[in-house]
């Protein structure tokens, strides 16, 4: 069993896909182990972002972030980190396979719906970042 953190992003709970979105989820058997609806301010999404601090696209991501309300998610499964990552999709929604949430619902690099760990320890971190352990079950 493994753990990895999702955020439906600012542009994915504008378009109302969060149902579409988790019914992905759970058809691909992970488990929604928490949830919330959060609305970061700049410096939450700056923190959550720090491992892309310099980079050019920095100040355009934490803006975009915390823009507006976001669901965050705690989901749980077998290889959930991997497999969440192939259900998003490459981040460039133009090199996402067919039938991932990227190429269905992504605009752009980045108004791109979703966000997942991409590794164990990064998965740690951002899970501690919103969820408090009894606050995951
Ligand atoms: P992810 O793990 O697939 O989300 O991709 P990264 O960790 O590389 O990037 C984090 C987020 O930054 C992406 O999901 C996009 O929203 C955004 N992003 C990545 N690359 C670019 C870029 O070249 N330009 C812009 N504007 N945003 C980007």
């Amino acid at each position: 069993m493994e753990r990895t953190l999702s955020i439906i992003k600012p542009d994915g709970v504008r378009k109302n896909i969060t149902g579409e979105i988790i019914r992905r989820f759970e058809s691909a058997g992970l488990k929604i182990a928490a949830m919330k609806k959060i609305h970061m301010s700049k410096e939450t999404a700056e923190g959550f972002y720090a491992v892309h601090k310099g980079k050019f696209f920095y100040d355009e991501l934490t803006s975009f972030m915390s823009e507006g309300p976001v669901v965050v998610m705690v989901l749980e499964g077998e290889n959930a980190i991997a497999l969440n990552r192939k259900l998003m999709g490459a981040t460039n929604f133009k090199e996402a396979d067919p039938g991932t949430i990227r190429a269905d619902f992504a605009e752009s690099i980045q108004f791109n719906v979703v966000h997942g760990s991409d590794a164990p320890d990064t998965a740690e971190f951002e899970i501690g970042y919103f969820f408090k352990p009894e606050e995951i079950f």
